[in-house]
């Protein structure tokens, strides 16, 4: 099969469109055709170098396609079965999977990460990944949905425990989890404010559903969310962004407020004033990807069409290195999908 990998760690050049050997279909496992895969910032991070990552790798998180085959002890998948795939990969017998939490899985992996993704043309995965998808959504929708509306989702109602009477303050709407965020705020009945770089950005966000846009080259953040909200502050902050804005984060929550974060896009070395922790009795919580029933639980509103993928562009694997560029540039609203 075709599939883009690297041999190496490094910028967008060491991404190889190549030939490689077609995987082999185990007997608990599924055969998929992979007809989309949406970037992550994960992509970008991985292909720069993360440890656990073995070489040569094949990137990729966001995958969906048909159903090519089924192993022997699977009855229950029909080849031809349109279907996106969950990107972890977990034991499914520890008390952890057990208990609802496979993201805390001592085995726990996630397809384009620790173990091999979509950047190619048939990929093999557990039952348990292979989720069905209704004949009206398109393969590049699909793949748009897993990992953004999984995390904000586990992030917003998993651990923020979001109320239709909360003000949040959702950091960068033009990326997957931003755009995703706003709708879930959206559909609870809460109050947004979010931030962006340019007009068509901050247009996109209300159309989504932002109450209040905020232009970060601007504009302060935590100044405008001061005055949109009576000087009182937010009771959530999503963050995601890192260092270009965690200070404002800061500043933005009520006191009593939930900071929730998921990522580090601009840099992870933020400084934190632990009298601010302590004294405004702030909450943090850091997350990674969520539950596989919370991902079950979000694609009931993805399916039903209450939340939407949100789509910026589409390359051709071939073009996979121009992919990572342009989202390198962060100049999109929505995912950047591979078509294959
Ligand atoms: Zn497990």
């Amino acid at each position: 099969m075709k599939a883009v990998r690297i041999h190496e760690f490094g910028g967008p050049e060491v991404l190889k469109y190549e030939d490689v050997p077609d995987p082999e279909l185990r007997k608990d496992h599924v055969l998929v055709r992979v007809r989309a895969c949406a970037l992550n910032h994960l992509d970008l991070w991985v292909r720069k170098g993360l440890p656990g990552v073995k070489l040569p790798h094949i990137l990729g998180s966001d995958i969906s396609g048909e159903v090519v085959e089924a192993g022997e002890y699977i009855t229950d998948v029909k080849p031809g079965t349109r279907v996106l795939l969950s990107p972890m990969l977990f034991c499914n017998h520890c008390e952890q999977c057990m208990n609802a939490q496979q993201n805390f899985c001592p085995q726990f992996a996630v397809l384009g990460n620790n173990a091999d993704g979509g950047n190619c043309e048939l990929i093999t995965v557990p039952r348990a990944n292979v989720i069905p998808i209704p004949e009206s959504m398109n393969f590049v929708d699909a793949a748009s949905v897993p990992l953004v509306f999984l995390t904000a989702w586990h992030m917003l109602i998993g651990k923020a425990a979001l109320k239709p009477s909360d003000t949040v303050l959702v950091l960068g709407a033009g990326s997957g989890v931003g755009s995703a965020a706003i709708q879930i705020c959206k559909m609870i009945g809460a109050q947004v404010i979010t931030t962006a770089g340019d007009e068509r950005k901050l247009q996109r966000a209300r159309e989504l559903g932002a109450d209040h846009t905020i232009d970060h080259y601007k504009q302060n953040i935590s100044d405008e969310v001061k005055r949109i909200t009576n000087r009182r502050g937010v009771d959530i902050v999503f963050e995601h962004v890192g260092v270009a804005t965690w200070p404002e984060s800061i500043k933005s929550l009520k006191y009593g407020g939930t900071l929730v974060t998921c990522g580090a896009t601009t840099g992870y070395d933020a400084r934190l004033d632990l009298r601010v922790l302590f004294a405004r009795q702030l909450t943090m919580f850091g997350t990674y990807m969520g539950s596989q029933g919370e991902l079950l639980e979000v694609l009931k509103h993805v399916f039903s069409g209450k939340l939407k993928p949100v789509v910026d562009r589409t390359f051709p694997l071939a073009k996979t290195r121009a992919a990572h560029e342009y989202l390198a540039d962060g100049e999109q609203f929505g995912k950047v999908v591979i078509t294959t």
